[in-house]
């Protein structure tokens, strides 16, 4: 991370925790490690980022439904899904420090250094010698790496290591009153194995057919060895996960369609497309049969914020495995090869997984601007959040010119007629300036106010976010144009 973008990141963090977006959990007892509370900003956004992403899986397709399901699960499913024996990361601690690691990051980080000392080479070695140490789970071999390279710990200095051992990712907890008798239960890694062990109850109880699709919005743990990079890598955090149901052998086309368009959905927000990239996953999980990242160029590098998968039928045939339960759809529809029905089958699964954390510090980052209004006679500058309308937490500030001869009564009756259809805020307080200001820096899109003039023909300044432009309106228009501007 270069000194500038560094800086940028820095302040784009304060500015979350200034302006009610993002707060450190348990700030008072100094914060809980990679936990956070999203604030009164921060949750509108996050709310019109899950309505975006509802709107445009569940909404636009009639052959989408969402569900929400529990965050416990019966145990075994995390059996069957894999994560019991095999959701974790290779863990490393320094002895001196007493601090934990991840040894494959320790790696990642060795090979970053060395790319930017210019020692491709080495680079290139170590990332292949890492990939097929990961591949074929060897611990040992990490630890090898760790020293063969002189890793130190970054906190102690020391290479002083110990043996490398898996560490399982999933939280645990127990179910009920009586500890001794209660059955071990997880809080979910992942939303997407409600999806799967619900599938056909959807499918019978919404008379779905095939291809389908089940969205669902929610709360997955998991207890990530190191967490870094503020909201990217959390312990407590949300998905926006859809599993697309489809008939085997039709999964390559679906998938390359669920592709294009996820990134189009990233681009609809008006990103600049090279601030996004696919990344193809060559090392494929051993149950899919294609899989890619959609990555965003964060200050400190691409980082993936969503996964598009093909699953296969895995989940579906390990779920009819381990419940005893047919997990098979019968499909009427005639294959215009047999001329039969295709009858009944295990479908394949293209999954589309999205970080709605990430998605929030994406959306941020891109909207955070440090503009400088300085002109020959002042020196001026405001922050400003240019956030896409229909994200902007609040999407009109009303503001009477003063707080006397009826101003604030006549806002207050206004803000009364659009507060319905929108989220208005009220703000008395301060110079106009001022106040046009701080909506700025939550980036609302609109700031009207009301003068003395309102008193007489009922018209409006509105003033725009963007352009600071400022026009005279009637009152009576303000719901279309606000409408016009802030809808999907
Ligand atoms: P990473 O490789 O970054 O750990 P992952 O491949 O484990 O991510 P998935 O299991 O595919 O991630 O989860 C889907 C999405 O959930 C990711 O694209 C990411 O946006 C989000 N996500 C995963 N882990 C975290 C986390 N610890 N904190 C915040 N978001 C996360």
């Amino acid at each position: 991370m270069s000194k500038n973008t560094d800086e940028l990141f820095k302040n784009v963090i304060a500015h979350a925790k200034e302006y009610g977006f993002v707060f450190p959990s348990s700030e008072i007892y100094d914060g809980l490690s990679a936990v956070y509370d999203y604030g009164q900003n921060g949750a509108e956004l996050k709310n019109n980022i899950k309505a975006y992403w509802w709107k445009s899986m569940v909404q636009l397709n009639d052959n989408i439904v969402g569900i929400d399901s529990a965050i416990f699960m019966h145990p075994k499913i995390w059996e069957a899904s894999g994560h019991v024996g095999g959701f974790s990361d290779p863990m490393i601690d320094n002895k001196d420090s007493k601090k934990r690691y991840r040894a494959d990051q320790l790696l990642e980080d060795k090979i970053d250094r060395y790319d930017k000392d210019g020692k491709t080479d080495k680079a290139e070695q170590l990332q292949l010698e890492l990939d097929n140490a990961m591949k074929a789970d060897d611990l040992n071999r990490l630890r090898d790496l760790i020293i063969e390279h002189e890793i130190a710990c970054p906190v102690s200095g020391t290479r002083n290591w110990t043996e490398v051992r898996q560490f399982n990712l999933m939280f645990s907890t127990q179910m009920g009153a009586i500890a001794d008798d209660a059955d071990k239960v997880y809080l979910r890694p992942e939303t997407a194995q409600g999806i799967f062990v619900n599938y056909l109850n959807v499918q019978k109880s919404g008379r779905m057919k095939i291809p389908f699709g089940i969205a669902q919005i929610g709360k997955a743990f998991r207890n990530e060895v190191i967490a870094r990079q503020f909201i990217i890598r959390m312990r407590e955090f949300e998905q926006m996960e859809m599993q697309f149901f489809v008939r085997p052998g039709t999964q390559k086309e679906w998938f390359e369609k669920w592709k294009a368009a996820r990134l189009n959905w990233h681009l609809a927000l008006g990103t600049a497309a090279e601030k996004y990239r696919y990344h193809e996953h060559t090392k494929l999980a051993h149950y899919a049969d294609a899989a890619y990242d959609i990555e965003f160029e964060f200050p400190f590098g691409f980082k993936e914020v969503e996964g598009i998968h093909s699953r296969t039928d895995f989940d579906l045939s390990q779920h009819q495995q381990f419940s005893g339960k047919k997990m098979q759809y019968f499909d009427p529809e005639v294959d215009p090869e047999t001329g039969k029905p295709f009858g009944n089958y295990i479908p394949y699964v293209i999954e589309t997984s999205i970080g709605l954390d990430r998605m929030f510090l994406l959306t941020l980052l891109n909207a955070y601007e440090e503009e400088d209004l300085s002109t020959e006679e002042k020196q001026d500058s405001r922050t400003v959040l240019r956030l896409h309308p229909c994200l902007a937490p609040v999407k009109a500030a009303i503001f009477p010119l003063t707080k006397k001869d009826g101003l604030p009564e006549k806002a207050r009756e206004i803000m009364d007629s659009l507060k319905l259809d929108f989220n208005i805020q009220y703000e008395e307080k301060d110079a106009i300036g001022k106040r046009y200001r701080r909506q700025d820096a939550i980036g609302t899109p609109f700031c009207i106010t009301v003068d003395h003039q309102t008193l007489e023909d009922n018209t409006v300044t509105i003033r725009h976010r963007d352009t600071m432009a400022q026009e005279r309106v009637a009152a009576d228009q303000l719901n279309k144009i606000i409408g016009d501007l802030v809808s999907w």
